[in-house]
């Protein structure tokens, strides 16, 4: 049986079948733990948070799925790596150097 990525579960309905096709390719679909990509408090020292960033950092489609979530401000939890807040600077430093 396939399995659905975490990704996909959380927001497939954002994007056209083919601007989300990479989803798919998420290695979260085998994570034991999915909600440790929406974790209680999204924290370096936070073990769920810290499971999913390990996790992330061995997909192969981590940069698209980083981006799509900083193209989106308004998406919290764990994507391509990166929490909440860490998104949320890369935008201020991004904006900045504009
Ligand atoms: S980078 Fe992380 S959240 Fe994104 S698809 Fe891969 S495992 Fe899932």
């Amino acid at each position: 049986m396939t399995r659905t990525p975490v990704i996909v579960a959380r927001y497939a309905a954002d994007t056209t079948p083919a601007g989300r096709a990479w989803m798919l390719r998420g290695i979260c679909a085998d994570a034991p733990e999915p909600d440790d990509w929406h974790p209680t408090i999204e924290a370096p020292t936070d073990l769920s948070t810290r499971r999913a960033i390990n996790i992330c950092r061995q997909c192969p489609v981590r940069p698209q799925c980083r981006d799509y979530a900083l193209n989106r401000p308004w998406i919290t939890g764990i994507w391509g790596a990166t929490t909440t807040e860490e998104r949320a600077r890369l935008r201020r430093t991004r904006r900045r150097a504009a």
